[in-house]
């Protein structure tokens, strides 16, 4: 499906500012709002980090990308959505990748207690060290 495609989907016009920022999250998921701007600026020169951000939070709201805000992080921002996946996040540098869902299907994990609630997703951060940062220190 073209991105064009997917946002007429979701009810979206396919703006080149929309499409700009999927792309630019095609090829780099979990960015936060400046990484992409700065990737985008270059193919709509346009655009404005404000704008990137209303387009970001459009986008989430319509539910094409994922936001994800890991402890100490700026908001990250990536295509793959509605998967339950979680993310490993290296506690030195920040790098993030993604992490299947932990067992089976969502929510993949079983709460000891749920106080009545009905659960859909369970969101896992695992804090770690990463493959550079390792590789680095040794
Ligand atoms: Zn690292
Ligand atoms: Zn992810």
């Amino acid at each position: 499906m073209s991105t064009e495609t997917a946002l007429r989907n979701a009810g979206l016009r396919a703006t080149a500012g929309r499409v700009a920022v999927l792309e630019a999250l095609t090829s780099m998921p979990h960015s936060d709002a400046d990484h992409v701007f700065r990737v985008v600026a270059s193919a709509v020169p346009t655009t404005s980090i404000q704008s990137v951000h209303n387009i970001l939070a459009d986008l989430t709201a319509a539910g094409l990308t994922r936001r994800i805000e890991p402890a100490g992080s700026a908001a990250l921002f990536e295509r793959r959505v509605g998967d339950n996946h979680h993310h490993v996040v290296c506690s030195q540098c920040g790098a993030v990748d993604d992490v299947d869902c932990v067992v089976g299907h969502a929510p993949c994990l079983a709460p000891a207690t749920t106080a009545g609630f009905t659960v859909q997703t369970a969101e896992v951060t695992f804090w770690g060290t990463c493959p550079e940062c390792a590789a680095s220190a040794a």
